[in-house]
């Protein structure tokens, strides 16, 4: 079956703020909930498939390279993937939306063991230069993160009686209702520290700094977010939260980046544009040499194919495009000044140009 575009499924327009996307999914969260519909595979698929919108549109760097390639963008590279979600993890991601316990109480009964509880992620921000982000790179990253520490054993909290939660019913208008709240002894955890090391926190959990092997892929941009699942801090009795990694581009000094592609100035003397020369000249990957061909135009665009950054889908790679400037010197000497004057009357030194000399604007039009 052909996949639904996202914005379709929870009915936001393409231009919707984080917000509007959130209470449109919360909305139909709420409407196909399983609690609220029992036995009913149409609305579990529903549910299902706002939540995988939702997944997608709530991440910045999913949502970018959606609205960029579409179900395309997000095929299974390097894990990210927004392939489908079964309800655990739908509840164990996204279980907060339904706020504080109030979504559950609405319902009667809650989840209970459905949900898994989730450490709190960690966000590094990690800064990249201009090479490591055209070819990828692997980075060792400190991190200080909480874990459980060893010798912790757990005991079964008494207030909840192990089900993490402090259940009342209450009479209302629309008859009793049971509101369910995570028990404030153990958080909901169900359990409580029994036995710990003297360093460890009242949850059991101590500060460890680890040293974190991350594989970033080329193409990544200023701002963007990588996850690593169950890298973030461990928690009592749940899963680990995910360690984010936010990308800042450093500036090269010499090479600009356009998106793929790399975009450098080069500067000639107008003798070696009219004469012609082979120049040296950057690149991401060390230096290679062009060659000027005689009679080279002041604005000229050179290509070097395939010297740009890989795209972060892995299936291309930009180019470095050299922009030629001719350079008009801003000091002569009495000899330079006399030379150039006996030329000033040279019929190949005033301007004639002809077809093949194209405007910035066709220029423009062939490499953009
Ligand atoms: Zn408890």
């Amino acid at each position: 079956m052909a996949k639904r575009d996202y914005y379709e499924v929870l009915g936001v327009s393409k231009s919707a703020s984080a917000e509007e996307i959130k209470k449109a999914y919360r909305k139909l969260a709420i409407q196909y909930h399983p609690d609220k519909n029992p036995d009913n595979p149409e609305a579990e698929d529903k549910f299902k498939e706002a939540a995988e919108a939702y997944e997608v549109l709530s991440n910045p760097d999913k949502k970018a390279r959606y609205d960029q390639f579409g179900h395309q963008g997000l095929g299974g590279n390097g894990g990210f993937g927004g392939g489908g979600m079964n309800m655990e993890d739908i509840f164990s991601q996204f279980g907060d939306i339904f706020g504080g316990g109030g979504f559950e109480s609405f319902f009667g009964g809650g989840r209970g063991g459905r949900r898994t509880k989730k450490g709190t992620n960690l966000r590094v921000k990690l800064k990249l230069n201009l090479k490591e982000i055209a070819n990828g790179v692997e980075k060792k990253i400190k991190v200080k993160r909480q874990v459980l520490a060893e010798g912790v054993t757990f005991k079964t909290c008494q207030t909840c009686q192990g089900t993490g939660q402090i259940k009342k019913v209450v009479n209302t208008m629309l008859g009793q209702m049971v509101s369910a709240s995570p028990c404030h002894v153990c958080g909901g955890n169900g359990q409580i520290v029994d036995k710990k090391p003297a360093e460890a926190d009242p949850r059991g959990l101590i500060l460890k700094e680890e040293v974190i092997t991350i594989n970033i892929p080329a193409g990544v941009a200023d701002g963007m977010q990588l996850s690593m699942s169950g890298k973030g801090n461990e928690t009592a009795g749940g899963i680990p939260g995910d360690l984010l990694i936010v990308i800042e581009e450093v500036e090269d000094e010499i090479l600009q980046r356009d998106g793929n592609n790399v975009v450098y100035d080069l500067y000639v003397s107008f003798v070696d544009a009219a004469l012609g020369e082979q120049i040296e000249v950057p690149t991401i990957d060390g230096k290679v040499k062009i060659k000027i061909e005689p009679g080279t135009q002041s604005g000229k665009i050179l290509r070097l194919k395939g010297k740009g950054i890989k795209d972060l889908n892995g299936y291309s790679r930009g180019d470095q495009l050299i922009h030629v400037n001719v350079w008009t010197p801003k000091q002569l000497s009495k000899e330079e000044r006399s030379i150039l004057e006996g030329l000033k009357n040279s019929d190949n030194f005033k301007p004639d140009p002809g077809k093949s000399e194209k405007s910035f604007f066709d220029k423009m039009k062939e490499f953009f």
